[in-house]
C-alpha cells in the first residue's frame, strides 16, 4: 500500500514478498531476511538496520515507508497493572491497545479498525461509525510498540479491541501471518484469539483456512428478539444461523468456540435467558465467558449486579454448560473497548 508519498509499506510484506522485492532490486535473499528481522523488532527507520550497507539503507528509505504508531497516552491500572495505550496512526487517527499481565504471560488486546460499523448498543467503539480499516503493519505495530513501551515480552494476542476483525478480513489475515512468522514476532496461532460479533460468511471463510487460533463469538443473548435489540448484526444473521456457522467452524478446525456474554441489567440477564442459553449450548462443549457490562456513559445501559451474574452462571452450570465470570481488568482506566478513543474525541 503506498502512503501519501507513493512509497510502499515495507512492514506489511511477508518474507517471501520482501525477498521478491529485493530480488528485483538486484539484492541477495539474505538482505530481505535481515530487513524482516529488523522490522519485526520494531525499528522506526532504515537507519537503525545497522548490518545493512549504508547505501542500501538509503535506497530502501527512498522506496519504502515503515509505518509507526506514536504514543499519545498511557494509563496504568493501580488495581492490576493493566496498561492501556492510545496511539496516533500515521494519518492522525487513533486507536487503543491494552496490555494485560497474567501469570502465564503477557497478552495484548489490539484494535483492528478505526471505529466500527457494527452498531452494538452497548459498545463505545461504534459510536462514531467506522473511519477506516487498520493495515496489517499498523496491527503488527500495536503488538511491537506495546512490548517495547512496557518492556514486556508479548506471548498472547487477542483481537478484541476497537473494530470488527472479520470486517477487515484480508488485513487481519496478513497480520496473523506476519505475527506468526518464526523469524518475526513468532507468536503461535494457539496463543491468538479473535473475537467476532458473528459475521457468518466470514466465519465460514475463516474456517476454510484451518488456523489453530481461538474464535470467540460475542453472543450476548440466546434469542433473536433480545440479540437484535443489542446487536444490529443479528438482523442479518440470526442466532440459529450463527450457531450453525459455529458448528461448521468446529467441524472444520476441531477448535471449540467460546462465547462472550456481557450482562446488561434487565435486558439479557434473566433466568429465562440463562435457561435458553443452556438449552442451546448443552452438549456442544462450548464455553461461555460472562462479563458485567462496562458502563459507557453514552449508551444508557447498566451492568447487571454481581448477584445476578452469579445466579446466571449457576443456572448455566446446572444446565451443563461450562462458564467463567471474567474479571474486569483495568476497569479503573477505561479499559473497555473504545473508551479511551472516545475520551479523546470528547476532548477529555
Ligand atoms: N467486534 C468484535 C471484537 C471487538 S469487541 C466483537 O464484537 O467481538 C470485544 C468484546 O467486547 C466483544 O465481546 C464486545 O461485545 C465486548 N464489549 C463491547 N462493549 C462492551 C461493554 N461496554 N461492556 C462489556 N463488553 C463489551
Amino acid at each position: 500500500m503506498p502512503d501519501g508519498s507513493g512509497k510502499k509499506d515495507i512492514k506489511a510484506m511477508l518474507p517471501a514478498e520482501l525477498e521478491a522485492e529485493f530480488k528485483e532490486l538486484g539484492l541477495l535473499g539474505y538482505r530481505a531476511a535481515q530487513a524482516f528481522r529488523w522490522l519485526s523488532r520494531g525499528v522506526t527507520s532504515f537507519e537503525e538496520m545497522s548490518d545493512l550497507p549504508r547505501a542500501l539503507r538509503q535506497e530502501l528509505d527512498e522506496r519504502y515507508v515503515i509505518p509507526c504508531l506514536r504514543m499519545l497516552r498511557r494509563q496504568t491500572s493501580r488495581m492490576d497493572g493493566t496498561e492501556k495505550f492510545l496511539w496516533e496512526l500515521p494519518d492522525g487517527e487513533s486507536v487503543e491497545t491494552v496490555l494485560m499481565r497474567y501469570k502465564h504471560g503477557n497478552s495484548v488486546c489490539i484494535s483492528s479498525q478505526v471505529g466500527c460499523r457494527m452498531g452494538c448498543a452497548f459498545c463505545a467503539s461504534t459510536i462514531g461509525g467506522k473511519v477506516r480499516d487498520l493495515t496489517a503493519s499498523e496491527m503488527l505495530d500495536e503488538v511491537l510498540r506495546t512490548g517495547i513501551a512496557a518492556q514486556a515480552e508479548i506471548s498472547n494476542i487477542v483481537l478484541m479491541g476497537i473494530g470488527e476483525p472479520l470486517d477487515n478480513f484480508d488485513n487481519v489475515m496478513r497480520f496473523l501471518t506476519l505475527v506468526n512468522e518464526k523469524e518475526g514476532a513468532n507468536i503461535g496461532m494457539r496463543h491468538i484469539s479473535l473475537s467476532t460479533c458473528g459475521l457468518v460468511e466470514a466465519i465460514d471463510k475463516l474456517a476454510g483456512l484451518h488456523l489453530q487460533l481461538t474464535l470467540s463469538v460475542s453472543l450476548h443473548a440466546p434469542d433473536d428478539e433480545t440479540r437484535s435489540k443489542l446487536m444490529p448484526v443479528n438482523r442479518a444473521y440470526g442466532v440459529d444461523e450463527l450457531y450453525a456457522a459455529c458448528e461448521r467452524y468446529f467441524q472444520a478446525t476441531g477448535r471449540r468456540i467460546s462465547f462472550e456474554y456481557a450482562m446488561v441489567r434487565g435486558v439479557n440477564d434473566t433466568p429465562r435467558h440463562a435457561r435458553l442459553l443452556a438449552g442451546r449450548l448443552r452438549g456442544t462443549g462450548s464455553h461461555v465467558n460472562l462479563i458485567r457490562l462496562n458502563h459507557v456513559p453514552e449508551r444508557g445501559l447498566e451492568p447487571s449486579d454481581e448477584e445476578t451474574v452469579r445466579a446466571f452462571a449457576g443456572e448455566l452450570s446446572a444446565g451443563g454448560v461450562t462458564v467463567t465470570v471474567r474479571r474486569r481488568l483495568g476497569s479503573d482506566i477505561d479499559a473497555a473497548c473504545g473508551q479511551l478513543r472516545r475520551g479523546r474525541m470528547r476532548g477529555s
